[in-house]
């Protein structure tokens, strides 16, 4: 049990301190660091070239700089990137890595230029379309580009056999991530709401070779223990962000568990199972192309309504939580379709809107332990 403990206390504090997180792996793997912002970067191709990948998906700090690029409609976790790159909070990375997914992360790569202009920046566009041959075809000829961009970026060619090595790492490391959100169903006690996500947030600081070794260990000895009996609220989660981790705190305070989630920051991740076929870039794009019921991703059949219901049903839950990030434009346009068929359904939605900076979690609170006393 202690190693059990000590295991995740190792993932809780990695996402807790990422800074301290990104240090060690850089000490451990001896490599540079590449910052990724949300949702999706083609992390293997940065592996591949001999960078260390890591995640940036903003935090708490008092917006004073951010404002003169970014209008106070933008969402709050593209502000906080902002603001610490201003700040020098980024200053050890060697680049940063922005997809062009919505409106905001299409201003921010020409703001980024100007206001960090020390960090050079590299886009990845992804097809709207990307379901037919020539959407795939577009992702493998975008994807190759941007190998030539991290190519030029390390000064060294990135062979076949590396980007196939590391899309192993990667591929092994989401394969175990599946595993840990289904078995980590079975013991909300000793992972509650609140570790289950920072135990998933810690792999964007750390080399996830390294990562998956430790998951690996985690799940052994979660299976090795008898499973627990919970008598709390049972949801499912979606979203982009399951933060701030004051909302967490509230779900544990009120013993709710989280047995499926539709984070874009946790399982959206990595549920995409990889075809074998191809080569590791006809596998990284076809990855994308496969992804079904993300918001950031055009889907003409709005397929998450659906999905949501289905993991409801299959985990017998009581409810779907939604967590809503202010002025995130793509989530919110689903939202009432997401709805609607949740509300046929006769599933209870708990909706929150949430801020990375946020000054009081009272109403928040209040409206939690209402949900969770309803749903008893
Ligand atoms: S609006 Fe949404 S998708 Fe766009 S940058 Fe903000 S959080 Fe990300």
């Amino acid at each position: 049990m202690s190693k059990l403990n000590n295991l995740i206390d190792e993932f809780v504090e990695a996402a807790l301190s990422p800074s301290e997180a990104i240090e060690k792996s850089k000490q451990i793997t001896g490599k540079e660091i590449v910052g990724c912002f949300p949702v999706y970067t083609p992390e293997e191709i940065i592996y591949a070239a001999g960078f260390l990948p890591v995640g940036m998906w903003g935090g708490k700090t008092e917006i004073r700089y951010a404002d003169k690029y970014l209008q106070s409609f933008c969402c709050s976790i593209m502000r906080s990137n902002i603001e610490y790159g201003i700040k020098g909070v980024y200053k050890s990375l060697k680049a940063t890595i922005i997809p062009a997914f919505c409106d905001t992360l299409k201003c921010i790569i020409e703001n980024w230029k100007v206001a960090i202009p020390d960090i050079p920046v590299i886009p990845v566009v992804y097809p709207q379309n990307r379901t037919d041959t020539f959407g795939y075809a577009y992702l493998v000829a975008e994807f190759t580009r941007f190998k030539s961009e991290m190519e030029k970026l390390s000064g060294k060619t990135i062979s076949e056999s590396e980007l196939a090595a590391a899309f192993d790492i990667y591929e092994n490391y989401r394969s175990l991530m599946r595993s840990f959100v289904e078995i980590v169903k079975d013991y909300p006690v000793t992972i509650n709401a609140r570790k289950r996500h920072l135990i998933i947030k810690s792999g964007y600081f750390m080399d996830k070779k390294h990562y998956s070794e430790l998951m690996k260990e985690l799940i052994d000895a979660l299976k090795a223990m008898p499973k627990e009996k919970h008598s709390g609220p049972r949801v499912v989660g979606t979203g982009l962000i399951f933060e701030p981790i004051e909302l967490t705190d509230i779900f544990v305070e009120n013993q709710i568990s989280l047995v499926e989630d539709d984070f874009a920051q946790e399982s959206r991740q990595f549920r995409a199972v990889a075809r074998t076929e191809g080569t590791a870039m006809d596998k990284m794009a076809y990855r994308v192309v496969d992804l079904r019921g993300c918001t950031f991703l055009y889907e003409e059949q709005k397929s998450k309504g659906d999905m949501l219901v289905e993991m409801v049903k299959r985990n017998k839950a009581d409810a779907v939580f939604v967590s809503m990030m202010k002025f995130c434009d793509p989530e919110e346009f689903d939202y009432p379709i997401i709805k609607k068929k949740l509300d046929d359904a006769g599933i209870p939605i708990l909706y929150i809107e949430t801020e990375m900076h946020m000054d009081s979690y009272e109403q928040i609170r209040t409206r939690i332990q209402s949900f969770s006393e309803m749903l008893m």
